[in-house]
């Protein structure tokens, strides 16, 4: 025998084959979960669905960022919930706060504005920033770096069906950077010029357009204006090798110094949408149809009876949002 191989012994314990615990294969991936020490009780709610629906066969880990230190509290109470591994961050300064470049003046009369025009959180910076981290930011965090897929988790969310086969091993073996559950249209005065920023982006960056891109799924007329269809960023199974990318990330960067971030309310939803409809081939984009999931107000449940059944989802098929007048789904449908 090689000096390398250990010396086997001369009998092994007879094991019945059905005692043997082999652990699920499992993806480079995460949770990551953004929110604050007050948004304890909705985290708690979030993180048990998610685990009676999922992960408690799985032992994913789970990264909680805040711009504030999480305290014992919130760590004792949330890492209780699970025996997967819990770690809890704290964002950078600079990738929180407004860049230097930005005219507070300028931002704190554009809230006014949008608070006065009673614009969904219009009024709100810290709002902003969120957006602004979840656009650019969060995929660089020390504590998510070691990572390749994320799903994003917002308190006070509900998986209403078992999810019986592992959507992180679905995106890394079918090849799919960005998966979504709902989709809908932004709020126009959030977003006043961020096509024109968008176009100016391509035209100076024409080879980051993909030959085969889900154009039109944010465009109606070829890309002159865009038609608000977004996919809800609250729900984000993603590749952040995506968002790393030299591309996204000067797409982010262009963004960023245009100001709408704070000027306007851009949110990370139409910006991550726009992005992957633009970046990516539309093939990598990916509709979990079986994954139940719910933000209130709005529901996204499994419309195949066998899935529903399947599933033993918690959900109203009939609620589904998918064809609900305001939803983008059929256009997804359409491409
Ligand atoms: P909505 O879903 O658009 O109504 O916005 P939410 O209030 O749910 O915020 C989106 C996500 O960002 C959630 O995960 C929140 O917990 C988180 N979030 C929002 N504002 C802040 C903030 O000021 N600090 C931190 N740490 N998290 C925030
Ligand atoms: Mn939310």
């Amino acid at each position: 025998p090689s000096v390398d191989s250990p010396p086997l012994p001369d009998s092994t314990p007879e094991i019945p084959h059905t005692t043997l615990h082999v652990p699920p294969e499992r993806a480079n991936a995460t949770f990551a979960i953004l929110c604050r020490n007050s948004d304890i009780d909705g985290v708690i709610q979030s993180v048990r669905s998610i685990e009676d629906r999922f992960n408690r066969n799985h032992g994913y880990p789970y990264v909680f960022l805040n711009e504030e230190a999480f305290d014992d509290e919130f760590k004792r109470r949330v890492s209780v919930l699970s025996s997967a591994q819990m770690e809890f961050g704290l964002i950078p300064h600079d990738h929180w706060y407004a860049p230097s470049w930005i005219d507070e003046q300028k931002a704190a009369a554009a809230r006014q504005k949008m608070e006065e025009d009673q614009v969904i959180y219009g009024g709100s910076l810290s709002y902003r920033n969120m957006c602004r981290f979840n656009s650019g930011f969060f995929f660089r965090h020390p504590l998510l770096q070691k990572y390749r897929y994320y799903w994003r988790v917002e308190p006070w969310v509900h998986f209403h069906c078992d999810i019986s086969s592992d959507p992180f091993l679905f995106m890394q073996n079918n090849n799919k950077s960005y998966g979504f559950t709902i989709s809908m249209y932004e709020f126009q005065s959030t977003i006043v010029t961020l096509w024109d920023t968008v176009k100016e982006f391509a035209r100076a960056n024409p080879k980051t357009i993909h030959p085969d891109n889900a154009l039109a799924f944010v465009s109606d007329d070829g890309g002159s204006n865009f038609n608000m269809c977004h996919f809800w960023s609250n729900f984000e199974i993603a590749d952040m090798d995506f968002w790393r990318g030299e591309t996204y990330m000067s797409f982010f960067e262009f963004l960023d110094r245009a100001g709408g971030f704070y000027y306007e309310r851009w949110g990370d939803a139409p910006v991550h949408s726009i992005a992957a409809s633009l970046f990516l081939p539309r093939s990598s984009i990916h509709f979990f149809e079986e994954i139940g999931y719910e933000h209130p107000p709005y529901t996204h449940c499994p419309v195949d009876k066998q899935r529903w059944l399947d599933g033993r989802c918690s959900c109203n098929p009939e609620n589904s949002f998918d064809y609900d007048g305001y939803s983008c789904l059929r256009r997804w449908d359409s491409l």
